[in-house]
């Protein structure tokens, strides 16, 4: 009898991870440091992740070896970052990060008790190891969200809503939540682009996205799928919640305002809503909410149409 063949494996990744001090289980009073020590672990451990949220726990829970915290809140206005790591503490001090002229965020580190002259030119000191990974990871994260985004009307792009769309479908199925989709068209849309330019049209289009975005609680989930076309994604709603919304932003988007130089522009939408079937795929659920919207248009335009 032959016998079975010997099997070695390494994960070189924990090793490596280990070897960096990442083990997730080791307490942090078995390794006494030195702010020069820590500094230069960070240096190493920090550049491991272009993720804020990663770097800045990271950060969190290695700087308390040298100086306990009780929270580090963290927020970066520009590109929409708000991060919190622990709870919250009586005492608070706040450094704005910068490199050469920047903005790389806003931290606030927080302590139930007050943070002593030392402890701060350590945190001081300490906080130089963030500059670098923030920056890039601000970079990355500026990057890839301006790749799944409609750069005229500051709406996901069609990559995005694939992926959320999947995203959402999973979701829903795996908790058993309903989920319903809106399509949005603007009526008549070549006219104003005819009567007014092109320039006045794309201006039109900014300020609907603009209507629809203001009438959402999660403006992550409004997406141009064509030219003058918006899909909106609603988790948790079902068909009658959804008629709501949907009927809402049928009137928010005709009380807006819409000016092409001095020429009040009239300005209609039609919709068609879906909501996902058991075991529907997210084609079919596209599909039915195009179908629904064809019946608005057919209908007389500028209203509400709900699949069957
Ligand atoms: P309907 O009520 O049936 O939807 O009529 P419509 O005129 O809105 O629809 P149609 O599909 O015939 O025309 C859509 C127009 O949208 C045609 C196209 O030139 C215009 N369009 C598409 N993308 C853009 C864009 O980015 N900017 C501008 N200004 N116009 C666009
Ligand atoms: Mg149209
Ligand atoms: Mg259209």
């Amino acid at each position: 009898m032959k016998n079975p063949p010997q099997l070695h494996a390494i994960d070189f990744d924990s090793a490596k991870l280990q070897r960096l001090g990442f083990s997730q289980s080791s307490p942090l009073s078995h390794r006494p440091t030195t702010v020069a020590q820590l500094r230069q672990q960070l240096g190493l451990q920090l550049q491991t992740s272009l993720e804020p949220q990663c770097i800045l726990g990271l950060f969190f829970r290695e700087i308390q070896r040298l100086v306990p915290l009780d929270a580090l809140h963290y927020s970066h206005q520009a590109s929409d970052l708000r991060l919190e790591f622990g709870h919250r503490g009586h005492h608070s001090v706040s450094y704005a990060l910068s490199h050469e002229g920047e903005h790389l965020g806003e931290l606030v580190f927080r302590r139930n008790q007050r943070l002593m002259e030392e402890e701060l030119s350590q945190l001081e000191s300490l906080l130089a190891t963030l500059l670098y990974p923030m920056r890039n990871a601000l970079l990355y994260r500026a990057a890839t969200r301006s790749a799944l985004r409609d750069p005229l009307t500051e709406t996901g792009n069609r990559i995005a809503m694939d992926q959320t769309l999947q995203r959402e479908i999973d979701m829903a199925r795996r908790h058993s939540t309903p989920l319903s989709l809106l399509m949005l068209d603007i009526d008549h849309f070549k006219r104003i682009n005819d009567t007014h330019g092109h320039a006045a049209g794309d201006k039109v289009l900014r300020a609907v996205a603009a209507s629809i975005k203001g009438q959402l609680r999660n403006v992550d989930m409004v997406f141009r799928f064509g030219g003058e076309e918006f899909l909106i994604l609603l988790s948790n709603t079902g068909r009658d919640a959804a008629a709501v919304v949907g009927e809402r932003l049928r009137q928010a988007t005709q009380a807006q305002e819409y000016w092409a130089d001095d020429i009040r522009i009239d300005l209609t939408v039609s919709l068609g809503c879906s909501t996902l079937l058991p075991a529907e795929s997210a084609e079919s659920l596209l599909r039915r909410a195009d179908s629904a919207l064809y019946v608005a248009k057919r209908e007389g335009r500028n209203r509400l149409a709900m699949a069957g």
